[in-house]
């Protein structure tokens, strides 16, 4: 079991996060679900090349724990952000290409898959908006943080008032890049500036992103502090290539509701 993780169903096991009353918020690990090989067993994505029959059955699992349909993005590492109005007709088909899916709905939950990547889940309880961001390096450098955060004022939300969570994702110990790609993302944004353990240049992009959200003037700021590449109960792409294997995605999910999850 991950630390501070629960058994919500008989098949899944997740990180339950606190975002807020009527705010239902977690992150998923691999433990759970029917996909199988590099994939197994919790893979909620599409693209990497997994049983999509096993995908739906994971998905409707993590579905059963957030108590309404899931929207799912396909993230293409930029800035863009979709706003969710209703819930996904198809629990396979993306319902925009996005990096961040916003919604004020109660009847649908929007999720973020990453393998590495840093997802983000954010609340405003009190104006009843939630999001859901992937930040690679690609979407941090390119602002997805920050429209994000705009996405969720034009709905009402007030900044000092939202509550976030940075998941899990490789850390700026382990996330070792060229030294002029440091130096380019650390223009942008200086926290992310990191070395590795061996004492090689590298990007802590959790950390980066928490910068970016308290510039943003998030109120509140967590981080989980797990480590995709060094914690196999996590998808981790670094991990997997080094083995010359696919592998799966986890998720972030998060809903407004007012009645408890099913577990
Ligand atoms: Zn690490």
């Amino acid at each position: 079991m991950v630390a501070g993780s629960e058994r919500q169903d008989s098949s899944i096991e997740i990180v339950p996060i606190d975002l807020g009353p009527g705010v239902h918020a977690a992150f998923t690990t691999r433990d759970g679900g029917v996909s199988a090989g590099p994939w197994g067993g919790l893979d909620l994505a599409t693209h990497v090349g997994d049983d999509p029959v096993a995908v739906a059955h994971n998905r409707g699992l993590v579905e059963r724990w957030v108590g309404a349909p899931i929207a799912w993005a396909d993230q293409v590492h930029g800035a863009e952000v979709f706003v969710v109005t209703a819930p996904p007709a198809d629990r396979l088909a993306p319902v925009a290409r996005a990096d961040a899916l916003v919604t004020g709905r109660i009847d649908v939950a929007v999720g973020v898959l990453v393998a590495d990547c840093v997802p983000v889940l954010l609340a405003d309880a009190a104006a009843g908006v939630v999001a859901a961001l992937h930040a690679g390096r690609r979407g941090l450098v390119a602002g997805v943080v920050q429209s994000a955060v705009a996405a969720m004022r034009d709905l009402g939300a007030i900044p000092g008032r939202i509550r976030s969570m940075i998941g899990p994702s490789v850390c700026g110990a382990c996330y070792e890049v060229p030294s002029a790609m440091r130096d380019e993302v650390a223009r942008l944004v200086p926290a992310a500036r990191a070395e590795t353990s061996w004492g090689t240049p590298s990007l802590d992009l959790p950390g980066g992103v928490a910068a970016v959200l308290g510039a943003c003037g998030v109120g509140e700021v967590q981080r989980l502090e797990l480590c995709t590449l060094t914690d196999p109960r996590f998808f981790s792409h670094r991990r997997s290539a080094r083995r010359s294997e696919p592998t799966g995605r986890f998720a972030g999910v998060i809903r407004l509701a007012g009645v408890s999850p099913r577990s």
